[in-house]
């Protein structure tokens, strides 16, 4: 019969860190929020392979260093759940992420200092199972909001719920039975040891394996729109709206979800297109595509309606939220201006917004949308209009301005 211990255990987890680090490394991909999530997913199987292959060192150790040591895994842990956040395309500002890391990081390895090997254990377990209750309440709040969830999602959702019940189970066993951890540091009832024992050969090799699913998943997913896509921006295209938007809004109502439509339109384009000329006007519309993007969340469709008219289709849960996603789109562009081969270039846009209820159709909320939009523009530019929801105080006009770098 094949004997697993512990030490095996680690040695099988320590080597599929360093694979899974590999793997993400030799991971190519176009989109910038997928580099992103890739970077922080090499850093976590850096801490991740660090811990598993620290506790295969001799017992003689500096003991500092090797509890510093052991709280890399917390740190791996904490870039795995941003990771999966930024792929998601829930934005989580790099302050707080690089933060979180390093506090938890610091925290570890000052509680090293003075305090008991079972006091540090404890707390050792403790972040950990703290982190794994964060990732997985985060992971499972994305994948009922998310518009479709994918295997990748559900491997993933799996294996951070068992470790947070080997967490979890540490922690509780600890409590009730204190004392130094043994060895190998892993201290658990003798009924739960087996199943501990699988998952720490197996979480790095698995948490790779269902980090490269989503990532597969999301590029098939992006191959199958860019046939939908428009050519100059990557936004949708009018018939990908169509298509993509009939298939949200089916999907939202089956969850009792609203959805909300807005028209964006860039103002004064016509006056950027004859000072600089097309194609700095085609940079321009580009930009603005990035930065709209860039600040929607994924289950959230942008498509180019005509020139410079976009429309953005979402699923919300109050209308309230519409107003808060074309204020958010509004103030990206405004306060983001576009680099262009002309230099920096100011741009504004004007929202329109309106619903679908359920006796509403995709082009009658459209067309809503579109006369709101009209009535943006008449307000002075720069500014928002909702179908049916109060708006501030109408923004003073504002032209495009020119800044040169
Ligand atoms: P308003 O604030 O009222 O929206 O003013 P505007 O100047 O943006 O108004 P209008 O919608 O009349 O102008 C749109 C211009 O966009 C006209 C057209 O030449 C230009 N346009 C349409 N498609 C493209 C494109 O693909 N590239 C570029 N560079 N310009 C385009
Ligand atoms: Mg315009
Ligand atoms: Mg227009």
């Amino acid at each position: 019969m094949i004997q697993l211990d512990m030490y095996s255990s680690f040695a099988i987890g320590g080597t599929a860190s360093l694979l899974g680090l590999i793997g993400m490394s030799v991971t190519r991909v176009e989109h910038t929020r997928m580099q992103h999530a890739l970077t922080l997913f090499r850093w976590a199987f850096l801490f991740m392979a660090t811990t598993w292959l620290a506790i295969l060192a001799p017992a003689d150790r500096a003991r500092l260093v090797f509890q510093a040591v052991l709280g890399c895994v917390a740190m791996g842990m904490v870039l795995l759940g941003w990771g999966t956040r930024q792929m998601h395309g829930k934005r989580t500002p790099p302050w707080l992420g690089w933060g979180l890391t390093s506090v938890i990081g610091m925290g570890l390895w000052l509680s090293a200092w003075g305090t008991s090997e079972s006091i540090y254990a404890t707390v050792l377990f403790g972040v950990l199972s703290l982190v794994s209750v964060a990732i997985l309440v985060d992971q499972a709040w994305t994948m009922y909001r998310g518009a479709k969830v994918s295997y990748g999602e559900w491997a993933f959702l799996a294996l951070i719920a068992i470790s947070a019940v080997d967490g979890l189970i540490g922690l509780i066993y600890s409590a009730i039975e204190p004392g130094p951890p043994p060895e190998h540091w892993i201290r658990v009832p003798a009924w739960w040891e087996l199943v501990s024992v699988i998952l720490h050969a197996l979480f790095p090799l698995a948490a790779a394996g269902s980090v490269l699913a989503i990532v597969n998943e999301r590029l098939a997913l992006q191959l199958r729109t860019r046939a939908l896509s428009d050519e100059l921006t990557g936004a949708l295209s009018r018939r990908g709206l169509r298509e993509l938007g009939e298939r949200l809004i089916h999907h939202a109502r089956s969850r009792s979800q609203q959805v909300a439509v807005l028209m964006l339109d860039v103002d004064h384009f016509k006056k950027i297109n004859a000072t600089y000329g097309h194609l700095v006007g085609d940079d321009v519309l580009r930009h603005v595509v990035y930065v709209m993007q860039e600040r929607l969340r994924d289950d959230a469709l942008l498509a180019r309606y005509g020139g410079e008219e976009f429309a953005v289709l979402l699923p919300i849960r109050h209308p309230q939220e519409a107003a808060v996603v074309a204020e958010r789109l509004k103030n990206a562009v405004e306060h983001k201006p576009a680099q262009t081969l002309a230099g920096l270039i100011e741009v504004t846009i004007s929202v329109g917004g309106a619903f679908l209820p359920s006796d509403v159709s995709l082009e009658q909320a459209l067309a809503t949308a579109d006369a709101r939009l009209y009535d943006a523009k008449n307000q002075g530019r720069n500014c928002i209009v909702i179908d049916g929801v109060p708006q501030p105080a109408p923004a003073p006009s504002s032209a495009p301005e020119i800044a040169h770098t």
